[in-house]
């Protein structure tokens, strides 16, 4: 059994309710939209609302919880999203839904039931209500090993339109989506030890056996890995004195049964940096805290995966890499001024440790690019938690960046549009000229430098510059596209925000 599962059971305590009244639940949870969103309430309770904002005018503005005989436990929580302006997007959904069910749990109740109602401004509203409660119930997996969690019985959702098949798929979609979310937060969140490059590579093997459309290989072998991947054993030389720091690089494969439906293979390349001291250029005056969130990219391609897995698109071919090792220090470190031999030849300059996130990625990401040129209709993705950069740029959101192949496509624009469908803001930056000319060799003979230091500007877009460039992507017809989530992928304390499984789902119909 898959280890998310042992502690999920999202099969069995998931429910659709068709009856708000049903003795099984013990409190119900209404998402409060304001009046001129036209949502359609359940009977009774529109009525009910109305007298309850004539005692409480702060219910379009807290969550709060009412006595009320019309509902499942005598209990109504209402969560309001508050105002919707031209400004907002679903998230407000998400968020009026987490909080509701949150407070349901605070109130004592174990088996909520979940009004999700469908919202004409937000097409996908639904979907986004059942994540977001979902979501909100997720334990962190190191929690779970210690005690089985018991937040919950079970949750049912009750949609207006009675139970109609649509409303079935969005459940089930969601349930699938999460599941793979699931995956993703453990990876991501976990401590660095509980996941060091060994342990993720003990979990994947446990959360895809059995899945008899994925293939995983795993290259350990430290000698392999300094052969084929140059640059990722320079950033984990100081930890292979540790057998479960060692540098791994996991390939995970999805087939679907019939390969001659396939229109498209995409190949999505994660940065598994479970540990980021920066290395040699060690991170200072606190900074190294929360760089336990380095693996997030790599977290972010296994949910993904996993989602394929279970959801089967019939038209999808996709190969994830992993590529996991540990930032550490010590005698052994490398460190600024080595200059390394990249697997496509080229001569790379190390300039600061703590840039390493490129140079773990960079072998695989040559290695797929030479790939992808077998594959029928190749995408190629980075996703990584790359660049401060980028957090100052763009905050929580995703920063997309198209090659040029991929922006012939206005690719990241797609994927923008997807992100607002469920909830995931995605940016769109453009890589220029400059970017990618900035990393060419400044000492004789070298090709490549690392990180240029003096650079004052735009090192979330140059960094796409380098990874095209040691990618072998520069002259390539192909579309590549690299996302920095850095700034999406969730801080401590907060759960990981498992972006952008949810965006590159919808873009590439792995749900429908
Ligand atoms: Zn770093």
């Amino acid at each position: 059994m898959a280890v998310e599962e042992v502690f999920y059971k999202l099969y069995n305590n998931i429910l659709i309710e068709t009856n708000l009244q049903n003795t099984n639940y013990d409190a119900v949870v209404l998402i409060a939209y304001p009046e001129d969103l036209n949502v359609q309430l359940p009977r009774h309770i529109g009525s009910f609302l109305e007298k309850a904002a004539k005692v409480d005018k702060h219910i379009t503005k807290a969550v709060t919880v009412w006595n009320c005989d019309y509902v499942s436990g005598g209990r109504l929580v209402i969560s309001p999203t508050g105002k919707v302006t031209p400004y907002h997007d679903v998230s407000v959904v998400k968020q009026a839904a987490q909080k509701g069910v949150l407070r349901a749990l605070e109130a004592g109740a174990k088996s909520p039931l979940v009004v999700v109602q469908s919202v004409v401004h937000f097409p996908d509203a639904q979907l986004v209500a059942v994540l977001g409660v979902l979501e909100a119930l997720y334990t962190p997996l190191q929690m779970r090993e210690r005690v089985a969690p018991k937040n919950f019985t079970k949750i049912g959702f009750h949609a207006e339109e009675t139970l109609d098949e649509k409303f079935e798929r969005i459940v089930r979609n969601a349930i699938a989506l999460e599941r793979a979310r699931i995956i993703t937060r453990d990876i991501g969140g976990s401590d660095p030890e509980r996941m060091a490059p060994g342990k993720i590579v003990e979990y994947i093997n446990n959360s895809f056996s059995g899945e008899n459309n994925i293939t995983v290989k795993v290259v350990d072998d430290e000698n392999v890995i300094a052969e084929q991947y140059p640059l990722l054993a320079a950033v984990n030389r100081a930890a292979t004195r540790v057998d479960r720091h060692k540098a791994r690089v996991v390939e995970i494969e999805y087939k679907p049964s019939d390969l001659s439906r396939v229109i498209e293979t995409l190949i999505l390349v994660g940065k598994g940096v479970t540990y980021d001291t920066g290395g040699a250029d060690i991170k200072i005056q606190g900074k190294m805290a929360g760089m336990a969130r380095d693996k997030c990219g790599a977290a972010a391609v296994a949910g993904f995966l996993k989602a394929c897995s279970i959801l089967k698109p019939p038209h999808l071919k996709v190969i994830g890499v992993l590529c996991l090792c540990r930032n550490s220090v010590g005698s052994d470190s490398y460190v600024a001024d080595e200059l390394l031999v990249s697997s496509s030849g080229k001569t790379v300059r190390v300039t600061n440790t703590d840039a390493e996130g490129r140079l773990a990625m960079a072998d695989a990401l040559f290695k797929m690019s030479e790939t992808a040129g077998k594959e029928l209709n190749p995408h190629i993705y980075t996703i990584a938690t790359l660049t401060g950069h980028a957090r100052a740029c763009y905050g929580n959101y995703v920063a997309a960046m198209d090659n040029h192949s991929a922006r012939a496509t206005n690719h990241s624009n797609k994927l923008q549009l997807s992100g607002s469908r469920v909830s995931e803001g995605v940016e769109v930056s453009v890589v220029r000229h400059e970017d990618l000319a900035i990393n060419e060799g400044k000492c004789k003979g070298d090709d490549l430098v690392q990180y240029d230091t003096g650079a004052k500007a735009r090192n979330h877009q140059l960094a796409a510059g380098f990874l095209i460039k040691v990618g072998g992507l520069e002259e390539k017809n192909l579309k590549y596209t690299h996302l920095d989530i850095a700034g999406a992928a969730g801080e401590a304390p907060s759960e990981p925000s498992a972006v952008p499984v949810l965006s590159l789902c919808h873009l590439h119909k792995v749900f429908m």
